[in-house]
């Protein structure tokens, strides 16, 4: 084993000896149509019964993808955007529901994907908002929710919620991709200091910090073999010591 898969087990000891157990959870994006790499994410979360939660895109969505995900009952699927359309100029950052955007236009895209994706799924659907390139504008956030979406989720700091109320964001905290380099699996060394960055941050917070999930972000079609080998390691590693992988119905519930 190496030193940085020795490094995390340390850490998970320190959380098992306190009598406490870290919770994950997957988002993977960007669904549209069913495929080798989307396959092989069910298959390896089939293999270990642990849950994923699908980011599909509404307008994209291709009949074939309908049945994949519903191929195994532990799929949640989340809305992803609307088009994944950047409206943003060049020198900004991309977002499909940005500062550039008419708040009505915004307003309308979401509910006619809302609407889409929760007849093509019916079931599955969890209204849940998860922005392109995890970035939104703040003043969408009321209307979100009168919309009917339960919460959304964005990436670490990108979203925070300020709105006060019984909303509820759930960020990712760990993105598997390297997308400044070459949009490929970022390593396993990398990953791992960053997971125990995460888990000393939250064992040190006690009591709140205990039952912060970890969001694991994945995109499946720029998975390579060694990034579905780390997830399966990483998944059966830290059952050993305990951790407990949650749907996302799972951390809304404990959220409330
Ligand atoms: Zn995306």
């Amino acid at each position: 084993m190496s030193k940085i898969w020795r490094d995390l087990n340390t850490e998970l000891e320190r959380w098992k000896d306190a009598s406490i157990y870290p919770i994950f959870w997957i988002r993977d994006d960007d669904a549209i149509k069913d495929g080798p790499k989307l396959t092989k994410l069910i298959f390896t979360a089939k293999k270990f019964n642990t849950p994923l939660s699908i980011a599909v895109i509404p307008f994209l969505i291709e009949k074939n993808l309908i049945e994949r995900l519903n191929s195994y009952d532990l799929i949640t699927v989340l809305q992803h955007g609307f088009k994944h359309k950047n409206y943003e100029p060049n020198n900004q950052k991309k977002s499909e529901f940005g500062q550039s955007r008419d708040l009505n236009n915004m307003i309308a895209d979401i509910f006619h994907g809302t609407k889409l994706i929760s007849e093509a799924f019916e079931k599955i659907f969890e209204p849940i908002f998860v922005p392109p390139w995890n970035r939104m504008n703040h003043l969408l956030l009321p209307y979100i929710y009168s919309l009917g979406i339960k919460g959304v989720s964005s990436f670490n700091k990108n979203l925070v919620d300020n709105t006060n109320n019984k909303s509820i964001v759930m960020n990712t905290n760990i993105d598997i991709i390297d997308w400044k380099k070459n949009k490929k699996f970022i390593g396993e060394e990398q990953i791992i200091q960053q997971l125990i960055f995460e888990l000393i941050s939250r064992r040190n917070k006690k009591n709140e910090g205990y039952n912060e999930p970890i969001g694991i972000l994945t995109h499946h079609n720029q998975m390579n073999d060694s990034a579905f080998l780390f997830l399966e390691k990483l998944i059966l590693n830290t059952k050993t010591y305990g951790a407990q992988w949650n749907s996302i119905k799972e951390i809304i519930m404990k959220k409330k």
